[in-house]
């Protein structure tokens, strides 16, 4: 009795949706560091608490009360970027206030290099934006650093006192700096990774596509000038297609293809390559395997298409058969050489009436 298996889409499972997630990424980065940031001045509350200085215990009451606005600013869509130039803001006026009250000496404009990866981050930014955003911070650093000559701190405090505030402003911004280009660092890879699969993959079957499997047969051919392979290649073209089209429409033969894809997949060694060639055409690449496996191979493709019945949503239920075309791919000749034969095979399999394996002459 012929199996049945519900028409599915492999191509969904395709990881393109990781694409949108880069946004999504970024915005996890911004709540993690609205958090981290809460954190810290809650900390420099206590911290100015101690050494007295009321002009900052001031002012970091008031971050630590904007950071909690801003972190529930987060969860609503339209919220977002006003909170995001809220936090910048924040920061910009805590190195400047902090700076002035306690002096250079104390580090707090360091912070304002955390912000420069932040400039070049935003997927959306213009490039113009980016270029402004880089001078403001470099003029704002340099001037915070200038101006300590200009004048005293308002709040003088002991040298080593300063130093210690120094090192521990260095060390968040060295923290900062780290986590934000790690976060970057690991975006671009897993997009190169995502971009290069989907390069490489059909979008309708999940099979690999054309490109992809020459790009192997490449590989192989220049691994095979140093240790002998027997490779063999199959050529499957599904029968009447068009008529399976034109009588129960285009997006069922779409589901059909995507099965049959499955189906190709499940019978072939982890070592074996498949794939769309192009329309219902698919080409399979067998590693270690001379004309008789490879014959062997394709009877056992074609019994298992013609064993199928496919089911549509609709409950539409039909077979279908393939034809297939085997050669062996020569030590001594171009992967194409090979695949012309195979087609060769396969043509002549469709004059002598279909549903059958064909192997090319010698
Ligand atoms: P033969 O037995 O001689 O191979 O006949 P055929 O009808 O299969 O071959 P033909 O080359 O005449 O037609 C191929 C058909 O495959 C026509 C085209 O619409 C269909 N096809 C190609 N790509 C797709 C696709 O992605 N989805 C669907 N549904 N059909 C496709
Ligand atoms: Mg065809
Ligand atoms: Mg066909």
């Amino acid at each position: 009795m012929a199996a049945s298996i519900p028409a599915t889409r492999p191509a969904d499972s395709l990881p393109i949706t990781r694409f949108n997630s880069v946004v999504v990424r970024f915005r996890r980065l911004a709540t993690t560091g609205l958090i981290a940031a809460l954190g810290a001045h809650l900390a420099f509350v206590v911290l100015f608490w101690l050494l007295d200085v009321w002009l900052l215990v001031a002012f970091n009451v008031f971050s630590v009360m904007l950071y909690a606005l801003c972190l529930t600013g987060m969860r609503f869509p339209v919220l977002r970027p006003v909170t995001l130039v809220l936090a910048w803001l924040e920061i910009i006026a805590h190195a400047g206030i902090a700076t002035l009250a306690l002096g250079a000496a104390s580090g707090f404009h360091y912070l304002l290099l955390a912000l420069v990866p932040l400039v070049y981050i935003d997927p959306r930014g213009h490039s113009l934006t980016r270029l402004v955003g880089l001078l403001v911070l470099t003029g704002l650093f340099a001037g915070l650093e200038l101006i300590s000559i200009l004048h005293d701190p308002w709040f003088p405090l002991a040298e080593k006192t300063l130093t210690w505030l120094r090192v521990g402003n260095g060390i968040l911004c060295f923290a900062a700096l780290g986590t934000l280009i790690n976060v970057y660092a690991r975006t671009s890879r897993q997009s190169e990774r995502d971009l290069r699969n989907m390069a490489a993959t059909d979008l309708l079957t999940g099979l690999r596509n054309r490109r992809s499997l020459t790009d192997e047969a490449r590989l192989l051919a220049a691994e095979r000038q140093s240790e002998a392979r027997q490779l063999a290649v199959i050529l499957v073209d599904l029968d009447h297609f068009k008529q399976l089209n034109d009588r129960y429409g285009h997006a069922f033969g779409d589901q059909v293809l995507a099965d049959t894809a499955r189906l190709m997949n499940r019978t072939m060694r982890p070592s074996d390559s498949v794939a769309r060639w192009g329309g219902e055409e698919f080409l399979i690449l067998l590693t270690d395997a001379d004309l008789d496996r490879a014959i062997c191979v394709a009877e056992r493709v074609r019994e298992s298409i013609a064993a199928q019945t496919f089911r549509s949503d609709e409950g539409q239920t039909l077979s279908i058969t393939a034809t297939l075309g085997v050669t062996e791919w020569r030590g001594n000749e171009e992967f194409e050489a090979s695949v012309s034969r195979a087609d060769d095979a396969l043509y002549l399999g469709k004059k002598n009436g279909r549903d059958r394996v064909e192997v090319a002459k010698p």
